[in-house]
This record gives structure tokens, C-alpha cells and sequence, in this order.
């Protein structure tokens, strides 16, 4: 029997946990499903990443409420993946902030990632119909963005490393208690989606730069808290084992096929049981193909190429 396309079969929902990294400093994370955190200013609050929707994204608030009544000054979103970014509206921030390049991606192929992104992972679009459109930042910058936090309470700092899961990832850093959110630039006993990436750059100087920042508590985009400098290098050298495996096993193929089964084969005894793995690996290595051809910038996934790559490669 073929195998279901990506997540469209997996409806069962996860369990998600609230963990307070530090004295206002919040994550929830979700068993593989996308996490997101939240960071208590003075007298204002910064959110990370929004979900799919404002229907999910308000459950997590509920949650957030039950520690904190502070109103939502800034919103920041690690990339413009709609799973991350289409529920910002339940947010009501006063300020969204991204990479600048995310916003040329919202506009390049926002429409697209969204009907993409909704027939692969159905299920974390909860009432999909609550989506009031495409979420469009209101600030963006291009290397460093600074929120002082008040009270003595010191900065965050939004900084850019580099091209990697997709061109405009940003990672959100708190200097003081050296906790990091690294979005989906980092993953932590969860598969990796590359469908979007520039693996070279990713698994060099992108996350060298993430991890000179020496964290000591790292929150990736899916899977468990990373604690300690080892957890931390641990969730690191995983992200880029992965990526460098892929780089193997798709620059050692001679056809698109048997650059999947190659990599699928290499990578699946460590990571075959983890979250989304079996639902990423054809659009990974797709990616990863076009990449080692010659084709600088990811095209763009569509719900129809999203199934010929699926039908192609995932029997
Ligand atoms: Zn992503």
C-alpha cells in the first residue's frame, strides 16, 4: 500500500508541555510539533513564533496567561514557514518583526508554502478558516534588532547567522541567562525539514555562528528543550550530522532516485523514529539535488509538485 502523503494521516494530538526556562522566560514545546516561547519584558511581553493558526495559537496563550497578564509589544517569527507564522493575528502585537528576507519570501511564495503547508501537516491547522490571510512583519532588519527588555531585566537580541533552513532565519538571544531560540535552525531529537534550505551554508558557518553564541539552554523549532553546554552541542552536532549526511549520500547519486534511497538508507537507523522524518525526506532531498546542480535558490513548493516529488520518490 502506498504510503500516506507526508502528515496527512497523522492526527493524533501531541502532548504539549509549558517549561519556565527562567524567570520569565517560557517554552512550549509539543512532542515534535513545532514549538513556540514567549519572554516577559518590564511591563510587555515578546512572543516567539505563532502557529498555524489564531485558533492554536490562542491555546497556547491561554496557557501563557496563566503566568503572566503583560500585553504582546512584539511578535517575532523565525521564518516564513506558514506553520509558524499564519496564526500571528491571535497575537494582537503592537509590532511583528522578522528577517527582511522573510518578508520577500512572504510575498515570493507566502500563497504557496500556506496550501503546501496545509495538505502536509492537516492537522496543525486548527480551524484553518480562522486565518485572516498571509502575515506581513512590521519591522524587519538584516543582521542584529535589539528589544531592551526594562527594569534592569537586559536585552533580547534577534540576530541573523546566516543562509540555512531557509534564506531568512533569525534566532533570538537572551545574553543574561544565555537561553536561545534558533527556530527551526536547530533541532532537538526531531528530523530536519530542508525542503527550503541551503544545506551548505547551514551545516558550516550558519550553525558555527549559532553555536559561538555558547548557550547554555537552546529551544529549537520542534522537539525537547536542549539543557546544558552538552545538550546544547549535543541538539547542534545532531542538526548537523544530518545535514552532512544528506550532503554525502545526494552528492555520492547519480539520479534523484537513488539519491532518496541513499540518504533514506544512511540516515534512517539514528533518525528514521524521530518526528516528521519519513514526511521530509523527499522534499529534502529534492531540495538537496537541485541544490548540488546548480540551483541557487529553493523553488517553490506548490500542493501539486509537493505530490509529484511525494509519488516519485516516497513508495
Ligand atoms: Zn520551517
Amino acid at each position: 500500500m502506498a504510503r500516506p502523503f507526508a502528515s496527512s494521516a497523522d492526527l493524533g494530538e501531541k502532548q504539549q508541555s509549558l517549561e519556565v526556562l527562567a524567570e520569565g522566560v517560557y517554552a512550549l514545546t509539543a512532542e515534535g510539533d513545532p514549538n513556540v516561547g514567549a519572554i516577559e519584558g518590564e511591563d510587555f511581553l515578546v512572543c516567539f513564533e505563532a502557529l498555524a493558526t489564531p485558533v492554536a495559537a490562542r491555546e497556547w496563550l491561554a496557557r501563557l496567561r496563566e503566568h503572566t497578564d503583560k500585553p504582546i509589544r512584539y511578535l517575532v517569527l523565525s521564518h516564513y514557514h506558514a506553520v509558524r507564522v499564519l496564526g500571528a493575528s491571535a497575537f494582537g502585537a503592537e509590532v511583528i518583526v522578522t528577517h527582511e528576507k522573510t518578508r520577500e519570501l512572504i510575498a515570493e511564495r507566502g500563497e504557496q508554502d500556506w496550501a503546501s503547508e496545509y495538505a502536509r501537516m492537516p492537522r496543525l491547522f486548527k480551524e484553518p478558516a480562522s486565518i485572516p490571510g498571509l502575515t506581513w512583519p512590521t519591522a524587519t532588519f538584516s543582521d542584529r534588532f535589539t528589544i531592551d527588555l526594562g527594569g534592569g531585566r537586559g536585552d533580547l537580541v534577534l540576530r541573523y547567522c546566516g543562509r540555512g533552513h531557509t534564506e531568512g532565519d533569525l534566532v533570538a538571544w537572551l545574553p543574561r541567562q544565555r537561553i536561545m531560540f534558533a527556530g527551526d535552525l536547530v533541532e532537538s531529537q526531531a528530523a530536519l525539514y530542508t525542503g527550503d534550505a541551503f544545506h551548505r551554508d547551514w551545516s558550516s558557518a550558519t550553525l558555527d555562528r549559532v553555536a559561538a553564541f555558547g548557550a547554555r539552554t537552546l529551544v529549537g523549532g520542534r522537539g525537547v528543550v536542549a539543557r546544558g553546554e552538552r545538550g546544547v552541542a549535543a541538539a547542534i552536532a545532531q542538526t548537523r550530522d544530518f545535514l552532512a549526511v544528506m550532503l554525502r549520500e545526494v552528492g555520492a547519486a547519480g539520479t534523484l532516485e537513488e539519491a532518496f534511497r541513499r540518504t533514506h538508507g544512511a540516515l534512517a537507523p539514528q533518525y528514521g523514529s524521530w518526528p516528521i522524518f519519513e514526511h521530509c525526506l523527499p522534499f529534502n532531498v529534492s531540495r538537496l539535488w537541485d541544490e548540488l546542480h546548480g540551483v541557487e535558490r529553493p523553488r517553490i513548493w506548490t500542493a501539486e509538485r509537493d505530490r509529484e516529488v511525494w509519488d516519485r520518490l516516497q513508495r
